[in-house]
């Protein structure tokens, strides 16, 4: 076992001077981040904190937000990073659910928290500590309430089967649902994120919120193994040029849409990427076109991720390797395994559309709280081996390399035929003057559902709906035509870049 709070402290030792975490104009070495988060975890044992308790955090990044994660771990509790986009009727009911009796806020969620305060089943007054040094925080400050903690290492002992984080799913299908990890898992995970270079070499450009699962798989393969991390609290484009050229940085795992914002900075060809050795995508689709300007435009290598916050599966293209495969997310990574299957449960041959499940070396322990929910997700292979449902549709290809199609929740049935919105979406984004694009099944008398597409247009060269209407449909199959057009200035998109569907879809069917 690979605990991350016993291993890190040897970063203390072996390199002191060197930097582990950039945060804007603040800058801690391994020894001042270790120091830190050793005297967290020591206050946070001394007022109380058992292995395996909760402790909540709602903060942008920043290094102190870092220090209180690996001081969590340290101290042999279940962090738990909460979405500062929430409501604050969402964030009372993560926080009474996830059990915690902490919770550590930054000064810019005090408006959150005055709102939920007096809804808290557990969280009392002192144990609500401010989590960043601004002056005119509210609450205990974090610096206040260390006073006099001592900094040496004791980290908890765990075992593979001790919580490490407990994470809420965004919600973009639902009511958020907790996703325990245990350290099986993220060890495995941190494994496997090194073997692509996120190492103690690594120089890691952390530009999406540390409350994500999506960053949290890469960030803390480059603390476990002593690397160092640029945080950005808020991400625009032209700042991360900035901040990778600066430092150097060697990593990044980006959504989609940054990447299409980042390659549309005007002189992005003017800055120095030379350092970049990988850059990750994940969480999304990730278009052939945009992938085509990040290989020909952007030093360093370009990696496809599919995976769940709930693991148990994994697949990853590299797309210098497999220029021909740009649709796909790749192959099953080592020792996962992905099958297709129909809507009885039953596996369907290569080549076949179905939801994908899969089964990797680890999985989520389950949804906190959520047992019948977990089982739900559950499907047991004639082999008698249990697979994770991914609510995803797609295929296997000849080659082995998974497609992509929806998800099960948004696809369109019409007419008793299976339409499937990536493919309306990649024709409409084909039409030059079309920047994005969302397609969502609407009601229809006639067929149940009928596709939509919801259309941004680039500024400059607009299209009328009914250019684009007329334009796609003759190039869409008979049963896939699109029943009509819109233009939309932007679509909504969770803080990782999802769109929103289930908001597209809501004033249609409500
Ligand atoms: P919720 O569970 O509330 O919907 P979420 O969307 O944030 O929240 P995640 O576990 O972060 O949940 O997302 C997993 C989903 O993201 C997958 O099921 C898949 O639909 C999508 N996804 C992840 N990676 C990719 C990818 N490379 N290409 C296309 N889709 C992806």
């Amino acid at each position: 076992l690979d605990a991350i709070g016993h291993h890190i402290q040897e970063h203390l030792s072996q390199q002191p001077n060197k930097t582990a975490v950039i945060d804007g104009d603040r800058s801690l070495t391994w020894a001042e981040l270790l120091s830190r988060a050793n005297r967290i975890a020591n206050r946070l044992r001394e007022r109380g904190l058992q292995p395996g308790d909760t402790v909540a955090g709602l903060s942008e990044n920043s290094a102190d937000y870092v220090a209180l994660y690996l001081a969590v771990l340290i101290a042999g509790g279940c962090m738990v990073p909460l979405s500062g986009m929430a409501n604050g009727e969402t964030l009372a009911l993560m926080i009474n659910d996830c059990d915690t009796r902490w919770l550590f806020v930054s000064s810019r969620n005090d408006s959150l928290l005055t709102e939920v305060t007096g809804q808290l089943d557990r969280v009392t007054s002192e144990h609500c500590i401010g989590l960043d040094y601004h002056p005119d925080a509210s609450g205990l400050s974090l610096d206040d309430w260390l006073a006099g903690a001592n900094d040496q290492p004791a980290p908890a002992d765990v075992s593979l089967d001790s919580p490490f984080n407990l994470i809420y799913s965004s919600g973009t299908t639902g009511t958020p649902k907790g996703i325990l990890h245990d350290y099986r898992f993220r060890s495995r995970q941190i494994r496997r994120m090194a073997s692509y270079g996120l190492d103690g070499d690594a120089i890691n450009l952390v530009s999406t919120p540390l409350y994500s699962n999506t960053t949290l798989v890469s960030a803390l393969p480059t603390l476990h193994y002593g690397g160092t991390l640029v945080l950005m609290a808020k991400f625009d484009a032209r700042g991360f040029l900035e901040l990778a050229q600066q430092h150097r940085v060697s990593h990044a795992m980006l959504v989609p849409v940054q990447y299409q914002r980042i390659l549309a900075v005007p002189d992005f060809d003017t800055f120095d990427l030379s350092s970049f050795r990988l850059k990750l995508s994940t969480s999304a689709p990730l278009r052939s076109d945009v992938i085509a300007e990040v290989v020909k435009r952007w030093p360093g290598g370009l990696r496809e991720v599919y995976g769940l916050t709930e693991g148990g599966i994994s697949t990853s293209l590299d797309c210098i390797a497999f220029p021909d495969k740009w649709d796909s997310v790749g192959q099953p990574t080592e020792g996962s395994v992905v099958r297709i299957l129909d809507d009885n449960g039953q596996q369907l041959p290569q080549g076949e559309i179905g939801e994908i499940v899969g089964r990797a070396g680890a999985m989520m322990r389950g949804y906190y709280h959520r047992d019948e929910q977990t089982r739900e997700m559950l499907w047991t292979s004639p082999e008698g081996e249990t697979f994770f449902r991914s609510g995803d549709m797609g295929r296997i290809d000849e080659d082995g390399f998974l497609h992509i199609l929806d998800r099960r929740k948004d696809m369109i049935i019409s007419g008793g035929f299976n339409i499937y919105a990536v493919d309306l979406e990649k024709v409409l984004l084909e039409h030059p003057a079309v920047t994005d694009a969302a397609v969502i099944g609407i009601p229809s008398d006639q067929w149940g559902e009928t596709p939509l597409g919801l259309v941004v247009c680039n500024g400059s060269h607009p299209a009328s709906a009914e250019t684009l209407l007329t334009w796609a449909n003759e190039r869409l199959g008979k049963s896939q035509r699109l029943n009509a057009v819109e233009l939309r200035e932007e679509l909504p998109r969770s803080t990782i870049g999802k769109v929103l569907k289930r908001e597209l879809k809501a004033p249609y069917w409500d």
